[in-house]
């Protein structure tokens, strides 16, 4: 029995961690490589840092990489994601070309541990041109996407499915987000870590100190928002949810805690406009946290009357999934993988605009009994549908099956 693996078993129960034993037994000794666009910041760097170690310590023989970009590859690449996410964007040929050349050359420095790797996850489209420069691999290959793609531009995904249909298998988070592609696609949603930095318990001397040092008052309400300084998490819509709430609690206090993930240029633009709407209110503090500041984000989650999600598009949302299994019920955009996270008047609110989160922040603040019972629901969803050993075994049993199963290719007409 492994160590890391039997503290979770006094979250998720003995069964839960057997069944992972099991299932990794015929994966043993065999080589798996992830590969994303950074280290930390974002999500897909979330999950990576909690899978890769625990992977490790079942005995699968697992490695990290990291693409090597420039300027004009991130700037494409930021550019896919927004096309991905339904934006109508142009992307010069120029772009693409570094886009393409890029990938080359991380495939040069790559390719040994590519080609001879029993299994190559790819995440998102920064590293999807890979598999065309590794034409003597030797394993199976899978695309794994978080972006929300339920309704790209096409003429992008058209672009990009060229380099995704070599692919063996696809995941995505949602059955909303699958595209027609000629192999398996699997519905995997991600998770969080119950006993990382972020999600640990912490008592309630820690959040004081955490909180009340980042000049926050703790005797006042507080609505948080936690997020990357980007367009679709709609940081200015919170702000405006925040004036239409103060109205009429005039004490409350707004966070927006968000850093910088090192392959997003665009960040610094969003930060001006948000800097910009939120004037000189002093009751609204904009937070640029370091990318290892979990602890503190952690404080900040719990610490929180209030928290928001209002992505217009949101691949997942770990935010919400952390603040959930803080026992905080979120008020959420109508959208993505909130969806499937909040569930309306149970676990949160989904809302579209900054007057319905307005609306409902009020409720929640006038209703504390109904915060406190849709809080302990919310965290009860989460232990049962995404924590990190779910994830696991979702993950053991694809590589099971693509192993051992017929290997069958759904051709397109
Ligand atoms: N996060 C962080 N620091 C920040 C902002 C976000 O550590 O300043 C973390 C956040 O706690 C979550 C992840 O980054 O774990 C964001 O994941 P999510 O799926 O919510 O959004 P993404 O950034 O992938 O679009």
């Amino acid at each position: 029995m492994t160590a890391i693996l039997s503290k979770y078993a006094e979250i998720v129960g003995w069964d839960v961690i057997d069944q992972l034993h099991q299932l990794v037994d015929p994966l043993k000794g065999i080589k798996v490589v992830h590969v994303n666009s950074t280290k930390q910041g974002g999500g897909v760097a979330e999950i990576l840092n909690k899978l890769v170690p625990i992977k490790k310590e079942l005995g699968i023989d697992v490695s990290w990489e990291v693409i090597e970009g420039n300027a004009e590859f991130f700037k494409c690449t930021k550019n896919f994601h927004n096309a991905l996410q339904g934006n109508k964007v142009e992307i010069p040929h120029s772009l693409l070309k570094s886009y393409e050349e890029v990938n080359r050359q991380n495939a040069e420095r790559l390719r040994a541990r590519l080609e001879e790797a029993e299994f190559v996850f790819i995440h998102d489209p920064q590293p999807a041109p890979l598999l065309s420069y590794c034409p003597d691999r030797k394993g199976k290959w899978i695309w794994r996407c978080h972006i929300d793609a339920s309704r790209p531009y096409r003429a992008i995904w058209k672009y990009l499915s060229n380099f995704i249909t070599g692919y063996d298998a696809s995941i995505f988070s949602l059955a909303a987000f699958a595209q027609a592609l000629p192999h398996k696609e699997y519905l995997v949603p991600p998770s969080i870590d119950p006993l990382s930095e972020k999600n640990i318990d912490l008592d309630r001397q820690e959040i004081e100190a955490v909180v009340g040092g980042l000049g926050i008052d703790l005797d006042r309400q507080i609505m948080l928002q936690v997020s990357r300084f980007d367009t679709f998490k709609d940081p200015v819509g919170v702000i405006h949810a925040y004036r239409l709430t103060k109205k009429f609690v005039p004490s409350l206090q707004l966070i927006l805690a968000g850093g910088e993930a090192t392959d997003d240029p665009e960040s610094q633009t969003v930060l001006d406009e948000v800097r910009t709407a939120a004037g000189g209110d002093r009751d609204i503090h904009i937070l640029l946290l370091p990318a290892d500041a979990h602890r503190t984000i952690n404080a900040l989650q719990r610490a929180a009357d209030i928290v928001l999600q209002k992505s217009t598009r949101e691949g997942f949302g770990l935010t919400v999934t952390e603040a959930m299994w803080k026992g905080k019920p979120v008020i959420g955009g109508d959208t993505g993988g909130i969806r499937i996270q909040v569930v309306n008047h149970q676990t949160g609110f989904l809302v579209n605009t900054p007057e319905g989160a307005a609306l409902r922040t009020r409720y929640l603040l006038f209703h504390r009994d109904l915060l406190l019972e849709m809080g302990a629901k919310a965290r009860n969803f989460v232990r049962e549908n995404f924590l990190l050993t779910r994830h696991l075994r979702e993950y053991l049993t694809l590589m099971v099956s693509l192993l051992h199963g017929r290997g069958d290719r759904i051709e397109l007409d």
